[in-house]
C-alpha cells in the first residue's frame, strides 16, 4: 500500500498547475465535517458519520486516517454510500484516528484536488484537515502567499490554512494553528488529525456549528448531532465559538485564544440546512422549524381547506403553521424520495428539471380546494414557481404560498450556497412583484422579528437580544468580506482529475 505522501509526490509531477482566472462564482461549499479519535473501526465510523452528514454536501467526499505515523486517504466524487460502503475501500483506511468530508461546491468543476481532506506532509509530520465554511479573506492571502513562492494545489480556501501553519514559527502544532488561524476571517469548523491527535476549532463567531461526542473511550467531532447518533456517541456538548480542542489518548484540552466576542451562529443552520433530528445551539432543529410554521400562522394567516407542505424542507413548518391555525395538514405533493435536494445540480438547467423529477401533485386531494403552500425558503424562485403551476394544474382554486423565513435579499459568503445578489428573487422584487412571479394568490414571508422570536428571542432582533449571522435577511455580514471588497479573482484549475488517491 502505497502512504498518501507518496500519492501527493506523484500527483504533483504528474499535474499541470497552471492557474485559468475566472469572474465566474467564486467557489463556495457546502460541508459536512466528522472525525474520531482512537477507535479500531475509525473509517468505518467516519463513513457511517458522513452517511448522515450527506444533506450537507453530495457531490464529493473523503476520509483520510492515520495509523502510527502513516495517513491513508481515500477521496471519491459522489454520495457517501456509493463508495465508502465497499469494504475495498474502507480496508484501505487503516488507522485509528480518521477525519471525513462531505462537499458540494456550487462551481461547475469539481476536480478532485479540492475534495478534502486535504493533506499535506509539515516538517512536524503529517496533517490533514477538513473544512466546513468559508474564509472571506483566503484569496488575498494566497497572492501574498503566492508572492514568496508557496505554490497551491487545489482552489480551496482551506488550502490557505495549511499554508499558513506550514509557515509558522511557532512551537507546538496547537499555537501553529493558532498563529494561522489569528490571520484569517469568515468561518471555519475545522477538524484537523495528525500523528496521535485530533483538533477541532470554530471560528470566533461560530457561524457553522462543530459538536463533541464520546463513543466509550474515543471522542468524536462532528457537525451535526445526528452524525453521533448514527454511531450510537453519546452528545457531550458544543465546540464554542473561538475554541480550539486538541484531542490525544490522554484526553482533551481546551483553548480560547481569540478575543472573546458573542457568538453568532448561522441562522440558516435552523431554516435549511441542518437535519430536523439535530441539535444545534442546544435546540431541536425540528421544534425551531415548527415554530416559525406557528409564527408565520400568527403574523399571515388566510382561511384556506388544507396547508401542504413542500417537502422534505417544508414540513416541520407546515406542521407548526396548521396546528397553530387550526387548518387541517395534508401531504398534496408527494417527493421522489430517489432524488437529491433541488440544489445539488451545478447548472440552473438541471435544476429546473429537477423540481419537476423531485416533486407531484396529489391531484385528487387537491382539485377544487384553497391551499397554503409553505415552504422554508425562496432564493431564485424556482421551486416555487413551478410548485404553484402543478397546484394550478392539478385543479387548486386558490394557491396561498407561505414561506418560514424573511425574504433573500443578500448572497453568502460564510459557507451556504446562494447565488449572487441579482441571481436572488427577493433582492430585485416587492414581494407583490414576487407573488405575481409565482402567479399564487398571496405570498408572506416570516418577519425577521417573528423569526428571532420562534428561536427563543420574545424581543426580535435588537441589540440587547443575541443575533444571529442573518446577512441573507439584513445584509449585516458579522466579518469584513476582504475578497469580495477588494475584487479578488478566483483561481480555477486548469487540469482536473476526475478519480481518486491512495494506490494498492
Ligand atoms: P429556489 O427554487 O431557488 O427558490 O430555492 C428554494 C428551495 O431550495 C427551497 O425549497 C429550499 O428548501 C431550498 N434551498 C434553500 N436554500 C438552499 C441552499 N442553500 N442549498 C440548497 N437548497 C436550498
Amino acid at each position: 500500500m502505497q502512504s498518501l505522501k507518496n500519492e501527493f509526490i506523484a500527483q504533483n509531477l504528474s499535474e499541470n498547475y497552471n492557474q485559468l482566472t475566472s469572474t465566474e462564482h467564486p467557489i463556495r461549499d457546502e460541508c459536512g465535517v466528522f472525525g474520531i479519535m482512537d477507535h479500531p473501526d475509525a473509517a468505518t465510523l467516519t463513513a457511517l458519520g458522513l452517511q448522515a452528514l450527506q444533506h450537507r454536501g453530495q457531490e464529493a467526499a473523503g476520509i483520510v486516517t492515520v495509523d502510527g505515523d502513516r495517513f491513508f486517504a481515500e477521496r471519491r466524487m459522489g454520495l457517501v454510500r456509493d463508495n465508502f460502503t465497499k469494504n475495498s475501500v474502507i480496508n484501505r483506511l487503516c488507522g485509528n484516528i480518521a477525519v471525513g468530508h462531505v462537499r458540494y461546491s456550487t462551481t461547475g468543476e469539481t476536480a478532485m484536488r479540492n475534495v478534502q481532506p486535504l493533506f499535506a506532509d509539515m516538517n512536524f509530520g503529517g496533517l490533514s484537515l477538513a473544512h466546513n465554511g468559508n474564509l472571506t479573506n483566503a484569496l488575498a492571502i494566497r497572492r501574498e502567499l503566492e508572492k514568496t513562492g508557496a505554490i497551491f494545489q487545489s482552489t480551496t480556501d482551506t488550502e490557505t490554512i495549511l499554508h499558513l501553519i506550514a509557515q509558522s514559527t511557532k512551537v507546538g502544532i496547537v499555537d501553529k494553528f493558532i498563529d494561522a488561524l489569528f490571520q484569517v476571517n469568515g468561518a471555519y469548523a475545522l477538524i484537523g488529525s495528525l500523528k496521535e491527535q485530533l483538533i477541532g476549532v470554530r471560528d470566533p463567531l461560530g457561524i457553522r456549528p462543530l459538536v463533541l461526542g464520546r463513543l466509550g473511550e474515543s471522542h468524536v467531532l462532528a457537525s451535526e448531532t445526528c452524525a453521533l447518533d448514527i454511531i450510537g456517541a453519546e452528545f457531550i456538548r458544543e465546540i464554542e465559538n473561538g475554541e480550539l480542542v486538541s484531542i490525544t489518548k490522554n484526553g482533551i484540552e481546551s483553548f480560547k485564544p481569540f478575543p472573546l466576542v458573542s457568538e453568532r451562529p448561522c441562522i440558516f443552520e435552523y431554516i435549511y440546512f441542518a437535519r430536523p433530528d439535530s441539535l444545534v445551539g442546544g435546540k431541536s432543529v425540528y421544534e425551531c422549524r415548527k415554530n416559525f410554521g406557528r409564527e408565520l400562522a400568527k403574523e399571515s394567516h388566510v382561511e384556506a381547506d388544507m396547508v401542504i407542505p413542500v417537502p422534505d424542507s417544508g414540513v416541520p413548518a407546515a406542521i407548526g403553521y396548521a396546528e397553530a391555525s387550526r387548518t387541517p395538514y395534508e401531504l398534496g405533493i408527494i417527493r421522489n424520495h430517489y432524488v437529491g435536494r433541488t440544489f445539488i445540480q451545478p447548472q440552473q438547467s438541471i435544476r429546473s428539471f429537477g423540481v419537476k423529477l423531485k416533486h407531484n401533485a396529489n391531484a385528487s386531494l387537491i382539485a377544487g380546494k384553497r391551499i397554503i403552500l409553505l415552504d422554508d425558503s425562496i432564493v431564485r424562485g424556482t421551486t416555487s414557481v413551478k410548485i404553484v403551476r402543478m397546484m394550478r394544474e392539478a385543479g387548486a382554486k386558490e394557491v396561498h404560498f407561505r414561506v418560514a423565513s424573511p425574504p433573500i435579499t443578500h448572497p453568502d459568503f460564510y459557507g451556504i450556497d446562494t447565488p449572487n445578489q441579482d441571481q436572488l428573487l427577493a433582492s430585485n422584487n416587492t414581494c407583490e412583484e414576487m407573488r405575481k412571479h409565482l402567479e399564487a394568490d398571496s405570498l408572506s414571508f416570516l418577519s425577521i422579528s417573528g423569526l428571532y422570536q420562534a428561536l427563543g428571542h420574545p424581543n426580535g432582533r435588537n441589540e440587547t437580544t443575541p443575533q444571529f449571522t442573518d446577512h441573507c435577511f439584513t445584509g449585516d455580514y458579522p466579518t469584513t468580506l476582504q475578497d469580495r471588497d477588494g475584487n479578488q479573482v478566483e483561481f480555477q484549475l486548469s487540469f482536473l482529475s476526475t478519480q481518486t488517491t491512495t494506490e494498492t
